[in-house]
């Protein structure tokens, strides 16, 4: 075992998490759709313009149930980028539809709308664009495209909370999108995630496919005098604690943002010169200081940088195995065009570690530890993204 100096992430606790663990275990309410749920929903509506929210056990689990809400089924496409994490595809594999994998943009590192453009088929029912390191993607081209070919857009925002897009609150842009929480996302809740329902006609089925396929939430709001199973769903709710303990992270969400933003910032002054010096190359841009990421020059380089950084106790990861060449991938989907950027990119990429009670030290510590790792430069002049 490693003992890290600088792990890769680490939550902020705002000091209230305890607090309001302990009101539920005082008001006996711990199952789902609790006061707690209720006032993180309301917070993400005010946050997003969403419709209605609902809270949900994982961002996976908000995703899987677009998938149904969508529609899709078996013979019917998803378009969605390869570089992105299992639960984009799984979602609509489980529904029956194929995903199929397209190229990102080399600068942003977002699906390339024309890619998507040039992947539409007779068979597409949606696009499920994913905003990476809560860098919105190019929403203009992806709506026209959508419109085009009549199809939904279904946000994968899991990165992206209170990012915009010309001022727009990504995963609030989509017919929905679906928003994390996991440990390693800014506002987090350990394992947590929330379903962004845009459009109103969709609200109904939401609520019943969330309480397993139950219409409980309209039994309990007086609306039906029977509360029976009424259509396919799961069991998607958090508890009460897990709500409780968002809760109080979602009030800092503002706050959290600006401290991963000042870091994502200290990152980039600090690594100006390796940049500069032709010896990497830096994050394109800063969203909502989710993640920060370095492009080095092949994937033995980076092998090589993770150790060296390792033996200084920093933790520093790669992802994502694009999913256009992992064994689901290949047996579920079909990939459009080459991926020729996704295979490069996702070789290069190295995540540097970033949580909001980070240093100024400490991100000085990371960026000289990439620069003894890296060594003199290899050639005169720079290389490219
Ligand atoms: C984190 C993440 C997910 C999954 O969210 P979980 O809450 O871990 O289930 C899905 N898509 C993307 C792009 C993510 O970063």
């Amino acid at each position: 075992m490693t003992n890290w100096r600088l792990p890769f992430t680490q939550i902020h606790l705002t000091g209230r998490e305890l607090d309001y663990i302990r009101r539920v275990m005082e008001s006996n309410h711990f199952s789902g759709d609790g006061p707690f749920t209720k006032q993180c929903e309301r917070w993400l509506e005010r946050a997003t313009g969403s419709a209605r929210v609902l809270l949900t056990h994982s961002g996976t689990a908000a995703l899987e149930m677009a998938a149904i809400l969508s529609g899709v089924g078996e013979g019917d496409e998803v378009i969605m980028p390869s570089f992105t994490f299992s639960s984009t595809a799984n979602a609509f594999v489980l529904r029956g539809a194929r995903p199929v994998f397209v190229d990102i943009d080399r600068r942003t590192l977002n699906i390339d709308p024309q890619q998507v453009a040039a992947a539409v088929t007779s068979r597409t029912r949606a696009i499920v664009p994913v905003h990476y390191a809560g860098e919105a993607c190019d929403m203009d081209a992806l709506e026209a495209i959508a419109r085009e070919a009549g199809v939904m857009i279904i946000e994968d925002a899991a990165q992206a909370l209170l990012s915009t897009w010309h001022g727009r609150p990504l995963g609030g842009i989509g017919t929905m999108g679906a928003i994390s929480f996991h440990q390693t996302k800014n506002v987090a809740a350990g394992e947590g995630g929330a379903l962004l329902v845009n459009d109103p006609a969709l609200i109904e089925r939401a609520e019943i496919v969330w309480e397993k396929g139950t219409n409980r939430s309209r039994f309990h709001r007086g609306d039906v005098d029977k509360y029976t199973w009424v259509d396919v769903g799961s069991s998607y709710l958090p508890g009460e604690l897990i709500a409780a303990f968002l809760f109080a992270q979602l009030e800092d969400a503002e706050s959290i943002t600006a401290r991963r933003r000042a870091i994502w910032d200290q990152y980039h002054a600090a690594l100006e010169p390796l940049e500069q010096e032709g010896r990497l190359v830096r994050s394109s841009s800063r969203g909502n200081g989710h993640l920060y990421y370095v492009l080095l020059r092949s994937i033995e380089e980076r092998t090589e940088v993770i150790e060296a950084l390792r033996r200084k106790g920093i933790f520093a990861v790669f992802h994502y195995v694009p999913l256009h060449s992992a064994p689901a991938g290949m047996r579920y989907g079909r990939t459009h065009g080459t991926l020729s950027v996704t295979d490069d990119i996702s070789d290069r990429l190295l995540r540097l570690p970033l949580w909001p009670d980070m240093t100024g030290d400490d991100v000085t510590y990371v960026a000289d530890a990439l620069a003894a790792a890296l060594g003199a430069p290899l050639q005169a002049g720079t290389f490219e993204r």
